[in-house]
């Protein structure tokens, strides 16, 4: 049922050998699944060696060749869905239809990479004094370090990798090691579309442990990071001290605004499943929402009544629209926000609390009437749980929205044209979506402000921070 897991350096995937092993549990079960095999130092150093030696090869390989192994990956992608995406639940609990879609969604990044690496243009300057000519080259920037999150296992190390490869770059990536089948699975479509030995090394072990041996190299040149704002500023932070290039995509706490003059029950049927997609446990999940007084009573009903009717369930059961939260370690903390919520007089509507029995499920759950200063009108809860407080003017409504220091996403609702304006110009975020969900797409940047990181991931910056520009100058 569950794969073997490796780790693959050098071409070559490695297994136990005497290595130290960590069990995998099923967050939906409490079952161990599997054992994950930790890089000893020997293999940290022998994937940085490949890596390097395998960047002088593929610098120079032709974007129509590096093209060509994206196409195939997403071609065997789309063929190995069914396969992976079970695993995805087995290890991480998203229902499989969600494991499935996001498997299906990322053979697109693959294609979109495949065909924007080809697309990598310098350009010439014309030069002040005859015989002088004047070029901007952009170059692979050498060997980079990706660390990615467990939330969306395959998703955020596809873009990474695609982002590195079709840029003429080598990667190392230390995926999640509480749902690592994705991360596997993809170092096998890689190996098996034709990517040659070192372009890719992926390795598991401590996060802290890795994350620092592997910055600190002096053959990693660039970073990429997804995951919580307080581990992201201390990697940014290292590879600072040491000047290297990064990207990070981080934290958010997505503010939703919902108009007197929106389509409510529209609003609510979109927003409700997007609340609760992956329990919740999504960077760009819709957190805190702001209701106008007009429509406040309306939207809650409605949104309520959806709600009620989100199944929670083992991923693997076809009619379940929620899984568990992703380890044991996130129950006391989604908790927790709705312990300080009450604490502080606001009314629980729906859910509040872990259900019984097995598995780490948390009851979808819609807090109203909390103030503005409350842990889950503040911080990332990053499970389910909906927090809704009324606003009367746009105006208001921005200072709030925007007083956090997160800057991800950000989302409204109105049927007024002046309203959809104001919103999207005065929003604080990287990402703005207007009467309708359309993040995430491979053609269009991902990437937030303020502490919610800086770079985007798709879209025709994807490259950008896996390139460095050199300027030449030529007297004939
Ligand atoms: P966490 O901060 O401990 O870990 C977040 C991720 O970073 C995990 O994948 C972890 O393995 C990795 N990590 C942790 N320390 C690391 C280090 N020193 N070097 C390299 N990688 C490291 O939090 P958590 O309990 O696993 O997850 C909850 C929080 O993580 C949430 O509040 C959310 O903010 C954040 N998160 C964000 C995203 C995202 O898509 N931006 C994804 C997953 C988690």
């Amino acid at each position: 049922m569950y794969p073997t897991l490796s780790l693959y350096i050098d071409g070559r995937f490695l297994h136990g050998d005497g290595r130290k092993v960590q069990d995998i549990v099923n967050p939906a079960t409490d079952e161990v699944i599997g054992k994950l095999p930790h890089a000893s130092r020997a293999d940290l150093d022998a994937a940085l060696a490949a890596a390097e030696r395998a960047f002088a090869g593929w610098k120079k390989s032709s974007p129509i060749e590096r093209s060509k192994v994206l196409r195939r990956v997403a071609e065997l992608a789309r063929e190995r869905a069914q396969d992976i995406g079970r695993h995805i639940t087995l290890d991480q609990g998203k229902p499989l239809a969600e494991s499935v879609g996001e498997v299906v969604a990322c053979s697109e990044h693959a294609e979109w990479h495949a065909e924007e690496c080809r697309r990598i243009y310098g350009r010439v300057i014309p030069a002040r004094a005859d015989g002088v000519r004047q070029l901007v080259l952009r170059e692979p920037i050498g060997v980079c370090a990706a660390f990615t999150p467990w939330n969306f296992p395959f998703n955020q190390a596809i873009r990474k990798i695609c982002a590195a490869v079709g840029a003429g770059c080598t990667i190392i990536v230390k995926g999640p090691e509480d749902a690592p089948s994705a991360v596997v699975a993809l170092a096998q479509l890689f190996h098996d579309a034709g990517l040659p030995a070192g372009v890719l090394n992926v390795v598991w072990g401590v996060p802290h442990e890795v994350s620092d041996y592997l910055i600190k190299s002096p053959v990693v040149r660039k970073i990429s990071f997804t995951g919580s704002v307080a581990v992201g500023k201390q990697l940014a932070a290292l590879a600072g001290s040491l000047m290297k290039r990064c990207t990070m995509e981080l934290g958010g706490h997505a503010p939703v605004i919902v108009c007197d003059d929106a389509d409510l029950e529209l609003a609510a049927k979109m927003l409700v499943p997007f609340k609760f997609r992956n329990a919740g446990q999504v960077c760009v999940s819709p957190t805190r929402f702001y209701v106008q007084e007009g429509a406040y009573d309306r939207f809650v009903a409605e949104f309520l009544k959806r709600t009620e009717s989100v199944k929670v369930g083992d991923g693997l059961d076809a009619a379940t629209k929620m899984g568990p939260l992703a380890q044991k370690r996130r129950v006391p903390a989604v908790a927790g926000f709705v312990d300080d919520a009450l604490a502080r007089g606001a009314t629980v509507l729906a859910g509040g609390a872990p259900l019984p029995g097995s598995g780490n499920f948390f009851a979808p759950t819609v807090i109203a009437d909390l103030p503005d200063d409350s842990r889950l009108m503040t911080e990332e809860p990053f499970g389910p749980v909906a927090g809704l407080v009324r606003f009367r003017s746009v105006d208001e409504v921005l200072a709030r929205a925007n007083r956090l220091p997160y800057g991800l996403a950000a989302y409204a609702f109105t049927t007024s044209t002046k309203n959809a304006t104001a919103l999207a110009n005065g929003l604080e975020a990287g990402m703005v979506s207007i009467n309708h969900l359309g993040l995430a797409l491979a053609e269009t940047p991902f990437g937030g402000i303020k502490d919610s990181g800086y770079g985007s991931e798709g879209g025709s910056e994807t490259f950008d921070g896996y390139l460095v520009t050199k300027f030449v100058t030529q007297l004939n």
